[in-house]
């Protein structure tokens, strides 16, 4: 299970987070599946529509089952990527997001907000602005996130 993507996404992925911070910032990935592999195409930022609330939430990895519950990512933005993707003859193969002075590692509001098995979750840390640690985890089958290869084409 290998993520491909170009140097040009991962620079993308760290201004995105370098750009947002101190809040998080969060994107789709929009590609192709092939058996368990998957390639990204193009990136699908998303603008946050929560407030400044739900950094607190993810840090203390509050609970976020109950009324109030949040999406790093809302079912409409979902859409709206997917219209986007099909479009383009592109599927959405996974998100990434910032953990601006966290590491990046999901948090238990990761977990918890996650959906699709075989998605990939790129998360980058952004430390006083600037981009750190890169990681890529596989969503799967058991609903865990696993680490999964990150290789890039150019
Ligand atoms: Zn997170």
């Amino acid at each position: 299970m290998t993520l491909y993507l170009q140097t040009s996404h991962l620079e993308a992925i760290r201004r995105h987070g370098e750009q947002t911070y101190p809040r998080e910032c969060c994107g789709l990935m929009l590609g192709t599946f092939k058996g368990d592999d998957k390639t990204v195409h193009e990136l699908w930022r998303v603008d946050n529509s929560w407030d400044g609330e739900l950094e607190v939430k993810e840090s203390i990895g509050a609970d976020a089952q109950g009324s109030e519950r949040r999406f790093l990512i809302s079912p409409q933005d979902y859409l709206e990527g997917q219209k986007y993707a099909r479009q383009k003859n592109l599927d959405i193969i996974g998100n990434y997001h910032s953990h601006p002075d966290h590491p990046a590692r999901p948090s238990p509001f990761d977990l918890d907000t996650a959906t699709f098995s075989g998605y990939s979750h790129i998360i980058v840390a952004i430390e006083q602005g600037a981009s750190k640690d890169l990681t890529c985890w596989l969503f799967n089958e058991d609903r865990a996130f696993e680490p999964e290869a990150l290789e890039t084409l150019a």
